[in-house]
């Protein structure tokens, strides 16, 4: 059984899509800790980071490093976090979240409520950035 992120790539599942390549995919979080908090998943479906190869684990690294760059000119930010937790959904990813300070990144924090209409204009504006 695929999981949901792989079937978020697959376009089974809709997302607010920020870039893709051969290996890699980012999207928006559907349950933002700021506005702009984006994930970035390896299409090689893998439940734990450590697990990925090094080739796949350090290409994720630079994927993320450009959709970083790209979220860094749309959202008012200090600089980028980069978390990874992997608790919820087991399919290895990474947190990109705007930082204004380190609380921003506290994953106990109430997640932001963002209208549909919010999610697609950031996530067109960030996507024509990277
Ligand atoms: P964790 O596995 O603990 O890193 O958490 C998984 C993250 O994936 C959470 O921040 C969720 O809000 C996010 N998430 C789960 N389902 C979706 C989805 N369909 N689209 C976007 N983000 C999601």
């Amino acid at each position: 059984m695929p999981t949901i992120f792989s079937r978020i790539i697959s376009g089974e599942i809709p997302c607010y899509k920020i870039a893709e390549d051969e290996n890699y995919f980012a999207f928006l979080d559907i349950n933002p800790l700021a506005k702009g908090h984006t994930l970035v998943i390896p299409k090689q479906e893998t439940d734990y980071i450590f697990d990925l190869d090094d080739h796949t684990l350090s290409g994720m690294m630079v994927f993320a490093k450009k959709v970083a760059l790209a979220i860094e000119k749309c959202v008012p930010c200090k600089r980028i976090g980069i978390a990874v937790i992997g608790l919820e959904v087991p399919h290895a990813h990474i947190h990109l979240v705007p930082l204004q300070s380190v609380h921003d990144i506290n994953f106990t924090n109430p997640k932001l409520q963002l209208s549909k209409e919010e999610m697609d204009a950031l996530a067109k504006q960030i996507a024509a950035q990277a």
